[in-house]
């Protein structure tokens, strides 16, 4: 995608500004390359919240912004997207070695009528 590079550059936490740094009264960073926790940029979303914060910080206005949704906390998602990631296929048919096919042999059986087993099928990890 052109135009898009910068945005998948690798990132430290200190690269980008804080959307409002420590000290500052009246100027603050909006958009992509401004930092607010938590948020993943590539998203209008993300630009939106950062004029809000920094709009509510700096005139002290007491509303929140919006959360953003802890998906990477939910495991459910985490599989999901793992789904996604290996071109929505069930992990028995991704191109293993011998060691990897025996560990994921191994983890089915462990996990056999468990709830971890429930989430793997629900995910589409598993059939
Ligand atoms: C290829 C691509 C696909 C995307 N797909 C999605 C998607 O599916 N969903 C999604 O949510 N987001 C998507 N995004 C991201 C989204 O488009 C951006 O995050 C969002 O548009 C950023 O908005 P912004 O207002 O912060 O900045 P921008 O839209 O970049 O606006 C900044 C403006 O400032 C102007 N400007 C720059 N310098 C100056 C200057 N010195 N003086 C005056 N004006 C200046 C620029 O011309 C521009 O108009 C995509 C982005 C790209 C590139």
């Amino acid at each position: 995608m052109p135009y898009i590079n910068a945005f998948f550059q690798p990132r430290k936490n200190e690269d980008r500004p804080r959307v409002v740094p420590d000290g500052a009264v009246n100027f603050a960073f909006i958009g992509q390359f401004a930092e607010t926790p938590r948020d993943t940029i590539f998203t209008t979303e993300y630009s939106i919240r950062t004029g809000m914060e920094s709009v509510y910080t700096l005139l002290n206005v007491d509303r929140g912004v919006p959360e953003v949704w802890g998906s990477k906390y939910d495991i459910r998602e985490l599989l999901r997207a793992c789904y996604f990631g290996i071109d929505k296929k069930p992990i028995t048919e991704i191109k293993l070695n011998l060691k990897e096919k025996e560990m994921l042999r191994i983890l089915l059986k462990r996990v056999k009528g468990t709830d971890i087993e429930l989430l793997l099928k629900d995910s589409g990890l598993i059939e």
